[in-house]
């Protein structure tokens, strides 16, 4: 269950992804990784600006927290991302040992340009993964993290359709 931490630490995420979105090659998603009560990585989208298909801010987190710990497993880790991961960053997650994710926005929230499967996600990813020490936890503080995005209905020239 989601709780008062869980929303602070969203709330940093959240900023994270505004500074995202005005950073010169960034975009608005912001991500928190959190081990025993204290942020040990963190970051926003920056794949333009990196010239990086996998910089997304989860993959930015995971990186910086891999290298504060020193340690690529980060058991018992908590990531807060302000949209619904995409598959790479579930993934990476499972990979991670990450025990728990908490997202924001979810996919019914915003426009399909974020997610790069039609019917397969997070979830699915999860149910399936061999790992069982894994929970997931979507809609915390979900309308302020859906205000960064575009909405599901909204018609978008293509060049801003990201995963066509
Ligand atoms: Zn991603």
């Amino acid at each position: 269950m989601a709780d008062s931490t869980d929303e602070g630490f969203m709330r940093h995420a959240i900023a994270l992804a505004q500074a995202g979105q005005e950073a010169a090659g960034g975009s608005p998603i912001g991500c928190v990784i959190v081990l025993d009560g204290r942020i040990i990585g963190q970051g926003h989208n920056q794949t333009e600006g990196d010239h990086d298909p996998t910089a997304h801010a989860e993959v930015v987190a995971m990186r910086r927290a891999g290298a504060a710990v020193r340690n690529w497993e980060l058991r018992g880790a908590t990531l807060y991302s302000t949209l619904q991961p995409c598959g790479m960053c579930t993934m990476a997650s499972i990979w991670a040992k990450i025990g728990r994710i908490v997202y924001g926005a979810g996919r019914g929230d915003v426009h399909s340009m974020y997610f790069e499967d039609r019917h397969l996600d997070t979830d699915d990813f999860i149910r399936d993964a061999y790992r069982r020490d894994i929970g997931i936890e979507g809609g915390v503080l979900a309308a302020d993290c859906a205000k960064l995005y575009y909405g599901p209905g909204e018609s978008l020239p293509f060049e801003e359709q990201a995963n066509i």
